[in-house]
């Protein structure tokens, strides 16, 4: 079995997505189109980071230092000189983003100079925000890695802030289209991240941040909490387990069109013309195949009912024909109102014996004797038998 690559959330997305498209990007590694949307939010990523790398202070406590926090007053570089935080003028910021600039993937002139000017615009104005509100970060860009719980995980953090009451903050910026304040409420990236700064950093995560360049929107989320992480922790085992046995099954949807590998893909790859008479018969055989099957069920179950009541006229449960007799057999299952009984067995707390809620476990409940019998009358009252008739055929001669 191969070693499982540590998840990073781009990786983990794409296996959930498609888990082909996994297999072709983190296996055989092939290379995408370059696009302009992706270019352009690399190279805006990459001058927020030159602008933000200077007034980094890295004052918080890795994990397994002492729990006295240092102070900036307190932190010197390797170096021994004291840090001193450098802001870049607005030109040095533009002259960064002129030098970081690459036409990849632009589909025309037009396309690029329309998103390059988005960029400049997108620059400034965030420079100005981030002169007034004057942040502190602690980390930029930082690569974190973590095995949460056995998964091995991984990313790389735009920025972790220090929070005005001493702890920290997940900053990630997005230069996409829209963004709304769900989106960091229920964002799985921002979850793992709080995951990784919490396995690298002893200091507690107070916020979670998706920033919204386009509008110079923080959009603000509460640290989750461990039952909120549970889910992600089980959807990446999953992803992991899917891995660990090469389960690379294509899962076609709307995010093939983005895809640059239908033409390596069984869900798009076409016939060879040299096949494609004799699967012709096959799948109008198998056509053919499924309406008998069709018209064959509907024709069994219209002569059963004819039967069943044909035996309940004349009060009898075996039928001889000429080979077989059929046999009327029944089956009986109680079904409960769980609207009803759910309510009533709350007041009682009693809501834990029947968490899944089959009918086993009500019936369960109604013969214990431990219980109040008031309560399981009620709630045996709330149920119903049903009877399900049914025709077995036994060889005449047995
Ligand atoms: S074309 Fe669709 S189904 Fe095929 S690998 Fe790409 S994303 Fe998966």
């Amino acid at each position: 079995m191969p070693a499982v690559p540590a998840l990073s959330y781009s990786s983990f997305r794409t296996y959930q997505e498609c888990p082909l498209r996994w297999r072709f990007l983190y296996v055989d590694k092939l290379p995408e189109t370059p696009r302009g949307y992706f270019t352009f939010g690399r190279v805006v990523h990459s001058v927020l980071e030159e602008l933000v790398a200077p007034l980094v202070v890295p004052t918080a406590r890795r994990a397994g230092e002492n729990d006295r926090q240092r102070t900036l007053d307190e932190w010197h570089p390797p170096s021994g000189e004291p840090i001193a935080p450098r802001w870049m003028t607005s030109e040095e910021l533009l002259a960064a983003y002129d030098r970081a600039w690459s036409s990849e993937g632009y589909t025309s002139p037009e396309e690029e100079s329309r998103y390059r000017a988005l960029g400049r615009e997108i620059l400034l104005r965030y420079y100005d925000f981030l002169v007034r509100e004057r942040p502190f970060p602690v980390a930029v860009e930082e690569h974190l890695e973590a095995r949460w719980d056995g998964i091995p995980v991984h990313g790389y953090i735009d920025r972790i802030d220090r929070t005005p009451a001493g702890g920290l903050e997940i900053v990630d910026y997005k230069t996409s289209r829209e963004l709304s304040s769900e989106d960091a409420r229920e964002s799985d990236q921002l979850s793992l991240y709080q995951v990784l700064v919490e396995n690298n950093y002893s200091e507690p995560v107070e916020g979670l941040t998706l920033y919204h360049l386009r509008t110079l929107t923080p959009l603000r989320a509460a640290p989750r909490e461990r039952a909120d992480l549970v889910g992600l922790h089980d959807r990446l085992g999953t992803v992991m387990d899917g891995i660990r046995t090469e389960a690379f099954e294509p899962t076609p949807g709307r995010h093939c069109s983005r895809c640059d590998f239908q033409d390596r893909c069984p869900e798009f790859r076409s016939v060879p013309a040299a096949e494609a008479a004799r699967l012709r018969a096959l799948v109008d055989r198998f056509e053919a195949l499924r309406a008998e099957e069709n018209r064959l069920e509907s024709e069994l179950r219209r002569t059963a009912e004819e039967l069943h009541r044909a035996a309940e006229e004349l009060g009898v449960h075996r039928v001889p024909g000429s080979r077989s007799v059929a046999v009327r057999r029944r089956e009986e299952a109680w079904q409960f109102s769980l609207d009803h009984v759910r309510p009533l067995l709350e007041r009682s707390g009693l809501s834990e014996r029947v968490a899944s809620g089959t009918p086993e476990e009500v019936r369960r409940l109604v013969r214990d004797p431990t219980v109040d019998p008031e309560v399981r009358r009620k709630v045996a009252e709330t149920g119903a038998r049903q009877v399900k008739w049914y025709w077995e055929l036994e060889d005449a001669s047995s």
